[in-house]
């Protein structure tokens, strides 16, 4: 398997390209950071936000700005800087996956918006139906994600319209992994119809991923609202470095914000906000013979926190384990290991 020279990012990923000297276009976005006048580009948020807190009073809106929340360290850092950094009133919503949560992960969706007195709206989608989108998203896309990936982008944008509050803060832009026709940094990405329809709904209709026994009604949440409304909705990330320690640092310090070990990786704060993320790394793995570990040393390699040798011993320690994690997700989405191999094998781009 081809890997970059620079990190440990493998041939496999979709989106993935290399130059002549080997080096993936994931490390060359990166690259760009450095060159960024990042005060310049504070000042222009500043700017942004303060236009939509004035649209808000003006309005006599009690939220001038949504922020997207899932509990994890991203969230709630984009969080913390919207309510204490810039004096934002967000209007907090959470897309529930409606997967059980450990004790600590509960505590970091449900408390932490209490804690920075933001109301909190949460949207749980029923069992039999979020399993039966389990089970047609990886027959469709090889992916049991679709729906939260959907929601996550929908949803909010629903709202946005219906309670009139035009902006969204997003946390890390899509071009910080560069994939599914993701952004460049000097594109100053928003999360637009376009991007949702490349991003979230990674080019997968929700006529394609209707289950059989329900219409296409039910889709409605994981659909982009109809009609014309106004919304700007832009990345953290694109205004100042996305520093993910940093940022770790910051939550536990100001939020007790809880980590937890999370199977398959080295690191006790990435993805703390769904129990089943090492279910979607095995099937990474399945797909594509890589997962969270290759994904992280990458980041690491690339800020110098380890070397690349380094970084191929922790990806060989870690990805491609069978997660215990499993068993609890067929068990709950009624899924057989065998349809679930069968179904996520069938997108491998190795299998020909
Ligand atoms: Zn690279």
């Amino acid at each position: 398997m081809i890997r970059c020279t620079k990190c440990v990012m493998p041939e496999t990923w979709p989106g993935i390209s290399f130059d002549e000297e080997g080096i993936c276009n994931i490390c060359r976005e990166n690259e760009k950071e450095i060159d960024f006048n990042w005060e310049e580009r504070e000042k222009k948020l500043k700017e942004i936000l303060s236009f939509y807190k004035e649209r808000a009073i003006k309005r006599n809106n009690k939220y001038d700005c949504i922020v997207g929340y899932s509990g994890g360290k991203d969230t709630a850092y984009t969080l913390w800087t919207m309510v204490k950094k810039y004096g934002m009133r967000p209007l907090v919503f959470t897309f529930d996956h409606t997967f059980p949560l450990s004790p600590d992960a509960m505590y970091n969706l449900m408390e932490i918006p209490k804690k920075l007195n933001c109301d909190h709206l949460l949207f749980t989608m029923g069992t039999e139906f979020r399993n039966a989108l389990c089970r047609k998203g990886s027959e469709v896309l090889g992916d049991f994600c679709w729906h939260c990936h959907n929601g996550v982008g929908s949803m909010p944008a629903r709202i946005s319209k219906q309670w009139d509050i035009p902006l969204q803060i997003w946390g890390e832009p899509s071009a910080k992994y560069k994939t599914y026709g993701a952004d460049s940094y000097e594109d100053m990405e928003e999360y637009d119809e376009e991007h949702f329809k490349k991003v979230g709904q990674a080019g997968v209709t929700p006529e394609m991923m209707l289950p059989d026994e329900y219409e296409l009604r039910d889709m409605m949440p994981m659909t982009w609202p109809e009609g014309e409304f106004e919304l700007k909705a832009i990345f953290l990330g694109h205004f100042e470095p996305w520093e993910q320690r940093k940022h770790v640092e910051i939550v536990t310090k100001e939020l007790d914000w809880r980590h937890a070990e999370v199977e398959g990786t080295y690191v006790d704060w990435d993805k703390v906000d769904c129990p089943y993320e090492p279910v979607r790394d095995w099937q990474k793995w399945l797909k594509f013979k890589f997962a969270r570990t290759t994904f992280q040393a990458s980041k690491d390699i690339r800020e110098g926190l380890i070397t690349r040798d380094e970084g191929l011993k922790l990806v060989k320690k870690y990805d491609g384990k069978r997660p215990k994690a499993l068993d609890r997700f067929l068990e709950e989405t009624g899924m057989t290991e065998e349809e679930f191999n069968a179904t996520t094998l069938k997108h491998s781009p190795l299998k020909k």
